[in-house]
């Protein structure tokens, strides 16, 4: 019932683990049978499965039995009414990806990956990653019994490499940009029989980037939105976005989903944006040097088809300031109370360049997606002027004077 697909040539193959095909080279992708997707599944029977990825197991290269798992997925999507007042949106919701077991939308991934390499008798649990993907290779190897090896450019922030070494993976720090660690992960691939997930699996990995539309577009009501606004590394999550909307539509769970798909990125490393801003079909590789350090993949894996995805839907892209990263990441906290990583603050920048524009209306549906957690990344969060009050002693009457001094109010009005 599921196959492998060529994305170049749309050869078919068997079910196994390969990612490249053998006639073009092209990147394979996992391919479903439709017309027994149907017979199996329908909105209700996936209501009445697990609230985490699982409930979409039929559309996902899924195990026979009980899969292994910390609880991925089936996070809220949250109505955004104060950011929504702030920007002028009247319908805006953030899918808070934040909340996955190891704090970003990377356990998506790692949790197919995970049970594929268990299923096809893999020892070793690996990636490159931008960080994020590190920390939850190490907790889903933990869970699985797996030996994790995690690859990951120097100069990393300290809790995402903190955290990977806590669920006791081997962390090889590279020196270069992240794009030097994918290649020597590519090499890797050939010398070990190593479960490297974004590389060597990465057509099973990236099959769970689908769950976030499947949920957003459930947990709407089974409707797609108008628009959502997707951060873009190597770009599979955008592609997999577009794959998601098809897929429900060929499953028959929804009619149709009319959603612009924009890719959001900031503009120290903004090659799939700058590719769609310019109507270009090829991707130019970039040297990273970017804030959002979960997004800085100069060379793109899936880049030339996240683009084409957001061609294709009428969506648009942006490159936000890089000053505007931390602006966005304030703004959501202070509207929302969601502590969001960088990307995060791609992703508020991107709206409200595409709000600015008027490529989105106040009256239209938005989801945003929220990936990562800002509890990784602390060290970007200084307490603000006008928000400190220190207090040399215990006193009631210091507070009452300091209080007034920031908020410029009289003393002495308790
Ligand atoms: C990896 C990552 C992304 C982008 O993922 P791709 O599928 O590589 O484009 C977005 N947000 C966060 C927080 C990530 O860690
Ligand atoms: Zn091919």
């Amino acid at each position: 019932m599921k196959r492998l697909r060529c994305r170049e040539c749309g050869r078919l193959r068997d079910f196994e683990p390969a990612y490249v095909c053998e006639h073009c080279f092209g990147p394979l992708e996992v391919a479903y049978d439709f017309d027994e997707v149907r017979q199996r599944i329908s909105r209700d029977s996936i209501a009445r499965g697990p609230n985490t990825i699982w409930r979409y197991r039929d559309l996902l290269p899924a195990p026979e039995g009980e899969p292994i798992d910390l609880g991925t997925g089936f996070t809220s999507l949250v109505k955004a009414r104060n950011l929504g007042k702030a920007l002028g949106l009247d319908h805006l919701y953030l899918k808070n990806d934040t909340l996955n077991p190891t704090g970003s939308f990377k356990d998506r991934n790692v949790a197919v990956a995970t049970n594929f390499a268990l299923s096809y008798g893999f020892d070793t649990l690996s990636c490159s990653s931008t960080g994020n993907l590190a920390g939850s290779v190490a907790a889903y190897a933990a869970r699985a019994g797996l030996r994790a090896m995690v690859f990951i450019p120097a100069g990393l922030e300290p809790g995402k490499v903190g955290a990977a070494s806590a669920y006791g993976a081997t962390v090889v720090e590279v020196g270069g940009t992240y794009d030097d660690v994918n290649r020597l992960c590519a090499e890797l691939a050939d010398l070990y029989r190593w479960a490297i997930v974004n590389v060597n699996l990465r057509p099973f990995y990236s099959e769970g980037s689908k769950t976030l539309a499947f949920e957003i577009v459930e947990q709407l009501g089974w409707r797609a939105p108008d628009h959502i606004v997707v951060p873009v590394a190597a770009g599979s999550l955008l592609a997999k976005t577009a794959k998601a909307f098809q897929e429900l539509i060929g499953a028959g769970l929804v009619t149709e989903a009319p959603t612009r798909i924009h890719a959001a990125q900031a503009q120290g490393c903004a090659p799939v944006s700058t590719a769609v801003q310019r109507g270009a079909d090829a991707i130019t590789p970039v040297r990273p040097n970017s804030i959002a350090k979960s997004l800085a993949i100069g060379n793109p894996a899936d880049g030339r088809y996240a683009a084409r995805a957001v061609r294709a839907s009428g969506g648009w892209a942006t490159a936000c300031r890089e000053d505007a990263v931390l602006d966005g990441m304030a703004l959501l906290a202070e509207t929302e109370g969601i502590l969001s990583e960088p990307a995060g603050g791609v992703v508020v920048a991107g709206l409200q360049e595409l709000v600015a524009q008027g490529r989105i209306r106040r009256d239209e549906t938005v989801v945003i997606c929220i990936t990562g957690s800002g509890l990784k990344t602390t060290e970007l969060f200084g307490v603000r002027d006008g928000h400190r009050l220190q207090l040399g002693k215990a006193r009631a009457s210091d507070f009452v004077r300091a209080l007034a001094e920031v908020e410029n109010a009289p003393a002495g009005v308790v």
